[in-house]
């Protein structure tokens, strides 16, 4: 059988970078080996030398909208979750044609509609679309009252389709409906544990009971699915983690406590900066003379609430960032992946969550390690065999021109992502018509 060969390349291995001089081999959708050794070539292989660019794992997006995106009819915030359906769709493919062409082979879906995931993933089996491997997610599950509860504030959440929430109250309704979307194809439930990450304070309590936290993951995990949960209070994170939840997204107010159960529990966590640095210069140039700040919590507020409102946020992300370095030094798995679709950080933006991490302190090499390696953790049974360059895990690999362990802003210009390997199979490549 016919083998792809690289050769002349630095190898980022998913934690390290490789001796000079390291080949790795890739046959049918497996990576052969990895070895400064010399390899010999057959007259049938496909040889690449790199000529010192970078082979890596591709990446993973451990938080993606797949229904994010351009809205035919408003502007935002409304993302085009008031679109019917076929749109969404349209949206979907879009969305997995941009991750493919920055060098993600692999996503784990967050809320979405219309079971958008699924659909998703099964369109890209069928050849309908490129895309990466895709976690299927369930519609966000929220507690009645919940702030984005279509039936009092939001209303837009739930317009002319099913939307990306399902309001659930109670272990009986939850466990039923989580039974019902896993029965559909989804393989990752999402929560909806508290308010928060973004444009309100974060209160210091939950929308979901403990218990209904805990049948969620007693549900989920004996389907062999997976939870995540929307968390930004201290309390969910808490009770998050010691109900087994496997993704906590943003735990934006971790404490001690907290760090200590997430590291207990195994959990991941998507710090996601992006959208709170995006919300908070959207906030801090708005005019207040074109009429009151468009983003609130459903209801009118003089201009005085609204500017203490942002300046709580603005304080809580200052201490989010502070947390960081506990939570890199106690070994929480970490992983990228943000609110992408949004106008001010459209999908593809990929490079701008990766240099927030930077500016607050992370290496540009942990970062590279939270989005292959860490990433493929976060996968749980999906990603055993992904997110690392090593002899028989799959291949699932990007040829990069420029070195991202030094510099994260390589994946800003999707030129620089010159190959694109997934399961064995080429996605992208810019290699060969250059050569
Ligand atoms: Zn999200």
């Amino acid at each position: 059988m016919a083998r792809t060969v690289f050769k002349n390349g630095r190898v980022f291995d998913g934690t390290a970078i490789l001796p000079e001089g390291t080949t790795v081999v890739v046959e049918g959708n497996r990576i052969e080996s990895v070895s400064t050794a010399p390899v010999e070539t057959a007259p049938d292989d496909i040889v690449h030398d790199l000529g010192g660019r970078m082979l890596m794992p591709g990446l993973v997006q451990c938080h993606f909208h797949t229904g994010f995106g351009p809205d035919a009819g408003n502007p935002t915030p409304y993302l085009g979750d008031a679109m019917p359906a076929a749109y969404m769709g349209m949206v979907a493919a879009k969305n997995a044609q941009i991750a493919i062409d920055f060098g993600v082979t692999s996503l784990i879906g967050s809320s979405n509609g219309d079971l958008l995931d699924v659909c998703l993933k099964e369109a890209i089996l069928l050849g309908l679309t490129v895309g990466p491997r895709v976690v299927a997610c369930t519609r966000e599950m929220i507690a009645s009252g919940d702030s984005a509860d279509g039936d009092n504030r939001s209303w837009y959440m739930g317009i002319t389709h099913t939307g990306l929430i399902r309001r659930v109250d109670g272990v009986d309704a939850l466990r039923q409906a989580i039974r019902e979307e896993l029965g559909r194809g989804c393989e990752i439930v999402k929560l909806s544990i508290s308010d928060g990450h973004g444009s309100q304070i974060i209160p210091d309590w939950n929308y979901m009971s403990e218990a209904e936290i805990q049948v969620a993951v007693e549900t989920a995990h004996g389907r062999n699915a997976m939870v995540r949960g929307h968390c930004p209070s201290r309390l969910g994170i808490l009770q998050c983690a010691k109900a087994g939840v496997d993704i906590i997204d943003h735990g934006d107010m971790i404490d001690d406590e907290g760090i200590e159960a997430v590291v207990a529990a195994g959990s991941t966590i998507t710090p996601s900066y992006l959208w709170s640095e995006r919300f908070m210069a959207f906030a801090e140039s708005w005019d207040y003379a074109n009429g009151p700040f468009p983003i609130g919590n459903g209801f009118p507020e003089t201009q005085a609430r609204t500017i203490e409102r942002l300046d709580g946020v603005k304080k809580q992300f200052e201490y989010t960032v502070s947390m960081l370095p506990k939570m890199r030094a106690a070994g929480i798995n970490l992983a990228l992946g943000d609110d992408y679709g949004f106008a001010m950080m459209p999908h593809g933006d990929y490079a701008s969550e990766m240099e927030a991490y930077v500016k607050y302190g992370v290496p540009d090499l942990e970062v590279m390690q939270w989005g292959t390696r860490n990433g493929a953790r976060a996968m749980g049974r999906h990603g055993v065999d992904l997110g690392e360059v090593i002899e028989g895990k799959l291949a699932d690999l990007i040829v990069v021109e420029g070195d991202p362990t030094q510099d994260v802003l390589v994946f800003r210009n999707p030129a620089n992502i010159q190959l694109v390997l997934k399961d064995g199979v080429v996605q992208k490549d810019l290699l060969s018509a250059a050569a």
